[in-house]
């Protein structure tokens, strides 16, 4: 499958000058919900994962994802895997699992993205699984941003990545975008303005 070109067809990779939540500027920036607001895309996406997940041999009883990035990519995966879904989400800025979600103690369960970037909020969310008793079992996203390691990539982790080593992390592609510091960018030094994705109808 070609990632970029089912991205770029639903006008879900943007290009401009953007504003990551990192703080550093790209001129590139995933909009993962566009890719995702066709059924039938999400649906040929996920199943490109979960051909994967079922390859690689991983039991999993269970799928949970950050709120709200994760919440589509998520379903979709635990639906073509014939498994529950359930979601983390913040509340005052802490990942917590609620709305009646049960977790049994060692019940395996894989955390899906939309994108891993660092893996922060993926890692969040396997932390309140755990609490409540959860194994994690794995990770997964449509798309990786280049800085952790995916089953089926020659690209090592970076220092960057969050996700533990000793646990997969499936993903249809990689993604890899220039990303600069403020002080470096080429785009500021043009004179343009940062755009934060997800302001000015982003
Ligand atoms: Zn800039």
């Amino acid at each position: 499958m070609d990632l970029k070109k089912v991205y770029e067809e639903n006008e879900a990779l943007l290009t401009g000058h953007f504003k990551l939540s990192s703080g550093k500027h790209s001129p590139n920036y995933l909009q993962s919900a566009k890719v995702l607001e066709n059924p039938k895309v999400a649906e040929m996406l996920l199943a490109e994962v979960a051909k994967q997940i079922k390859e690689y041999g991983l039991k999993i009883d269970k799928v949970c994802s950050p709120a709200i990035g994760g919440l589509i990519a998520g379903y979709e995966l635990a639906r073509q895997l014939g498994v529950n879904f359930i979601f983390a989400e913040r509340v005052n800025g802490k990942m917590t699992i609620r709305r009646g979600f049960e977790v049994k103690k060692g019940e395996k369960i894989l955390i899906c993205e939309d994108i891993i970037t660092t893996g922060g909020s993926a890692l969040e969310a396997a932390a309140e699984v755990e609490k409540l008793g959860g194994e994690i079992v794995g990770f997964a996203a449509i798309a990786n941003r280049g800085l952790c390691k995916r089953v089926g990539s020659n690209f090592e982790a970076k220092s960057e990545c969050k996700l533990p080593e000793n646990l997969p992390f499936f993903a249809i592609d990689d993604f890899i975008f220039e990303t600069y510091e403020v002080e470096n960018c080429p785009m500021c030094a043009e004179g343009s303005e940062a755009i934060k994705p997800g302001s000015r109808g982003n």
